[in-house]
């Protein structure tokens, strides 16, 4: 027999709650469940840090309900623990959220945020950021009590005025934790892993920083570029140009060599007595009209030509000759831009990019402009382009690392903003995101005669995660942790176990470890961990600091107005160190560092281990952690564990719950932006905080869960 439906509209969930709180609050529950338990076996949990910066969404009650489901059932069990709750606090991501509340829109505005005083901006922008984080990391503390979250809470004000060193929860940002991972770094720097790199990285202008391949990978966006089909004027072949195309037509500025794929063959066309060189297949190729047919389109932009038809269109064509790209190779052009003194600067531009050429010996000491060759490069195709690639080594990944391979100085044309250093001419100044610097470029070009056609042509084009901006590529200096020790921290992962089995994150970690690139730990901002690396004024050699008291036995000036700060920006700049290589002085260098040195740190930092070391060995390795895999395997779990593996050689955990994603009831995924964002408050106030712990515990962890009034 079915059961009979049962009416329930009578019992409120959320005034339920309420009272259950207020008793739990009344009695001091929490307090005499923990006292029970003290001085019995530990159970060690650690918390994963929750990013203090906003308030709470649905989805990061589904790790929470599980933290507070394990801590229960152990205290059940009789276990003593910590209860400390964690707060991630230092990163970009904050300081683009003050930016928006004060209306700023670079960098350069953030410096003169005090006009004139950049020492005093940079500490108002600092002394924000930490404020924004105290109120949302607040907030966040009423929403997980709200949750029935037992934690160690930092509940009256007394508790929130102190420093976040001496709060029951745990801070990122706290003293302890950036020196411990000092620590770490000099670990690192010890064995000789800690280098500084020229790499070709997507930048946003608009931040000011370098975005992370993983990064890059969640803001691309459909959009249309103007494109372009220039000519480079063969030398010693009067009348004969090879056919360049580009989408982002700045970069011609600094070309220095062209690409043909030495296997495919070339047409020869012949167009009002001029010959131009186009890949054969390229040639007659319906550019894209595959997703012209789908839609998958920029409005308002015409279907692309194909190259026989715009020559069509400009008086026709006839082919006279055949040639193999095997055979172009070597061959020597006229440049666009060769009048430019960038082009005419020896070993590449500009001159600190020169020298690391030299000293590295990626190229002889020519200028751009007399390197300009027809290269070979096997991954040049004929669908997208003329099958003849321009190559800029300062203006792109794949160009960079080909320029190094085939000895070509390399031209870096922009500044931190986006914008044309001098040495570029009329371009100087100008930003290369602009649609303007284009339409100057083509114009300029035309003048030359040897813009041939442009279009405008759709993309898949990466943009900034946080702002949107589109991304540049830049040639930048930023610093970087050797992983060739990564066999070190698969050992480590060997040791703990992953959960649930099905999803198999052993396997998912180890493979991640095995093809990550080194780590990049720099970041050129404000707020974050002040990089322990010091860099002599007068023979660039560096250093890492690994503590407090090294830097202050090793400083030579500035320690009294840095003494009684934490380590952040800009005091900790003040303090300057004497070069262990010559007499002269170090000075921090201004980088901050990557958050997830933040958080990888916290097994270490959180339980005692640069003063306790008793107390530590008593709570580590944590007997559990929970977050959600697809959102942590190349991130928190990676850091705490190469951490790890760096500080102690030991797992900084024995078992890991992954989980799924939160998604919406139809199991799209939850934007903001898209409307179908749900705020904790909202959904506590509705259903009850019950009600979700009950729709996170019933699911399977391995799979996404799908959160939403219906489905409650
Ligand atoms: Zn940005
Ligand atoms: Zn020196």
């Amino acid at each position: 027999m079915p059961f009979a439906k049962v009416e329930t509209q009578s019992v409120d969930f959320p005034a339920l709650e309420r009272q259950i709180l207020e008793f739990w609050d009344r009695t001091n529950a929490f307090e005499k469940r923990r006292a029970k338990n003290r001085g019995k076996k530990c159970w060690s949990f650690l918390d994963g840090p929750i990013t203090a910066n906003n308030p709470m969404g649905v989805h990061h009650a589904w790790g929470r309900t599980y933290k507070d489901a394990y801590q229960r059932y152990f205290a059940m069990t009789g276990h003593d623990e910590r209860y400390q709750n964690g707060f991630d606090c230092q990163g970009l991501w904050v300081e683009v959220e003050v930016e928006k509340e004060l209306g700023l829109s670079s960098k350069r505005d953030i410096e003169n945020l005090v006009p004139g005083d950049r020492f005093a901006s940079i500490d108002k922008f600092v002394r924000l950021c930490k404020e924004r984080v105290d109120k949302f990391a607040r907030v966040q503390t009423d929403q997980s009590i709200r949750l029935g979250m037992w934690m160690d809470w930092d509940r009256s004000d007394a508790d929130w005025s102190k420093p976040p060193d001496d709060r029951k929860s745990y801070f990122t940002m706290s003293e302890e934790n950036n020196y411990t991972i000092w620590g770490f770094l000099k670990k690192c720097h010890e064995r000789g892993l800690v280098y500084r790199g020229f790499d070709s990285m997507p930048w946003c202008a608009r931040c000011g920083v370098g975005i992370s391949q993983m990064e890059m990978h969640e803001g691309y966006k459909f959009v249309a570029h103007k494109s372009v089909f220039v000519k480079f004027p063969l030398r010693g072949r009067t009348g004969e140009s090879l056919l360049v195309w580009t989408t982002t037509p700045w970069t011609l500025s600094s070309n220095v060599a062209a690409a043909v794929n030495p296997d495919l063959a070339y047409l020869k066309v012949k167009h009002r007595d001029e010959i131009y060189y186009v890949a054969k297949g390229a040639f007659t190729t319906r550019r894209k009209e595959e997703e012209f047919k789908r839609k998958e389109w920029v409005e308002g932009v015409p279907k692309l030509k194909p190259i026989d038809q715009v020559f069509k269109e400009k008086g026709g064509f006839e082919i006279v000759g055949e040639v193999k790209g095997a055979d172009m190779v070597g061959w020597q052009y006229d440049g666009p831009f060769d009048e430019l003194p960038a082009q005419q600067h020896s070993a590449g531009y500009p001159e600190d990019l020169a020298e690391v050429v030299l000293r590295q010996k990626w190229a002889p000491a020519v200028t751009g402009r007399e390197a300009h060759r027809v290269v070979a490069w096997a991954d040049v195709g004929e669908t997208e382009g003329t099958g003849i690639v321009h190559i800029a080594p300062g203006c792109g990944a794949e160009d960079f690392m080909l320029g190094k391979e085939q000895g070509i100085p390399p031209i870096a044309p922009l500044d931190e903003y986006g914008c044309f250093l001098p040495g570029f001419g009329e371009l100087t100044g100008k930003s290369a995101v602009d649609p303007q610097t284009a339409d100057w470029i083509l114009f300029n070009l035309q003048q030359k005669n040897v813009l041939f056609a442009s279009e405008k042509y759709p993309h898949s084009y990466p943009h900034c995660w946080r702002c949107k901006t589109e991304l540049l590529f830049r040639l930048v200096d930023e610093w970087f942790i050797d992983m060739k020790w990564r066999d070190e921290i698969k050992a480590v992962v060997e040791q703990v176990t992953f959960l649930p089995e099905s999803i198999n994150g052993k396997a998912r970690e180890l493979d991640w470890l095995s093809n990550m690139g080194d780590w990049m730990i720099s970041k050129k901002r404000f707020w974050g961990l002040a990089l322990p690396i010091w860099v002599c004024d007068k023979c660039s050699a560096f250093d890492v600091i690994g503590s407090r008291d090294e830097l202050k036995n090793r400083a030579i000036s500035g320690w009294d107005q840095f003494e009684g700060k934490p380590p952040h920006r800009p005091w900790v700049d003040l303090v300057k160190v004497k070069c262990t290589r010559c007499d002269g002085t170090s000075s921090r260098i201004g980088d901050v560092g990557n958050p997830w040195l933040d958080a990888g740190i916290v097994p270490y930092s959180t339980m005692g281990y640069r003063k306790n070391r008793a107390e530590w060995e008593k709570w580590f390795p944590a007997d559990f952690i929970t977050e959600c895999f697809p959102g942590q395997f190349r991130n928190w779990f990676y850091a705490i564990l190469a951490m790890s593996t760096m500080m102690a050689n030991r797992p900084p955990f024995k078992v890991l719950l992954g989980h799924g994603l939160v998604r919406d009831e139809h199991g799209e995924e939850m934007h903001k932006s898209k409307g179908n964002a749900i705020d904790f408050n909202e959904a506590a106030a509705k259903m009850g905080a019950d009600v979700c712990r009950w729709l996170y515990c019933r699911n399977n962890p391995a799979q996404n869960l799908n959160f939403g009034y219906t489905v409650a």
